[in-house]
């Protein structure tokens, strides 16, 4: 028997390297995952950083993928595209990085785990998650939280800007 597929909600952000660069590599890198398709994308999203403000802008983008993994081996596969991307952990929080991936929604699924949080802790008060989320999924229920087109009346969001026009095309 084949294992299910589930739809995940991946939150994609760079800030070093080219980041534009990045986040549209790490998407052909997500698509390419094993048992896994990537569903939609978003436009790239031009944002100051979280935290520090000695660094770099960032480019934040979402994309939603339909896969067989289970939650906690597609965190490992989100680690390992970083790795490729060649981030460093250096421990610093919110520091700057080459490409950071963030399992945002995983279908239903609710999860407390010392390494694993889903839906991500932070969705609610980031305006750079939730404007490409609600572009490609405005009616999506996040578990515990409410649709996203609601959640994204309660941010400012005028730090957010479209980086591209985008075409919609996976
Ligand atoms: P941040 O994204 O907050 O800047 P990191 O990317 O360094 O920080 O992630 C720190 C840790 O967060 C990871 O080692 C991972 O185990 C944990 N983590 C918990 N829940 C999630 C999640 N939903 N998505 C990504 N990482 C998560
Ligand atoms: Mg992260």
């Amino acid at each position: 028997m084949s294992a299910p597929t589930r739809r995940a909600f991946v939150g994609l952000g760079s800030n070093l390297d080219d980041p534009a660069g990045q986040v549209r590599r790490a998407f052909a890198a997500l698509a390419a995952l094993p048992g896994t398709s990537l569903a939609a994308r978003s436009r790239l999203y031009r944002n100051p950083p979280m935290g520090p403000q000695d660094q770099p802008d960032y480019v934040n983008a979402v994309a939603a993928l339909d896969t067989t993994f289970t939650a906690e081996a597609l965190l490992d596969a989100l680690q390992g595209v970083e790795r490729a991307h060649g981030r460093v952990r250096d421990g610093t929080r919110w520091g700057p990085r080459t490409l950071d991936l963030d399992l945002l929604v995983y279908a239903d699924a609710v999860i407390a785990t010392a390494g694993l949080h889903v839906p991500h802790p932070g969705i609610a008060e980031r305006a750079f998650v939730l404007v490409p989320l609600a572009e490609i999924a405005p009616r999506l229920d996040i578990p515990g939280l409410g649709a996203v087109a609601d959640l994204l009346e309660a941010v400012d969001r005028t730090s957010v800007v479209p980086l591209d026009a985008g075409d919609g095309t996976p």
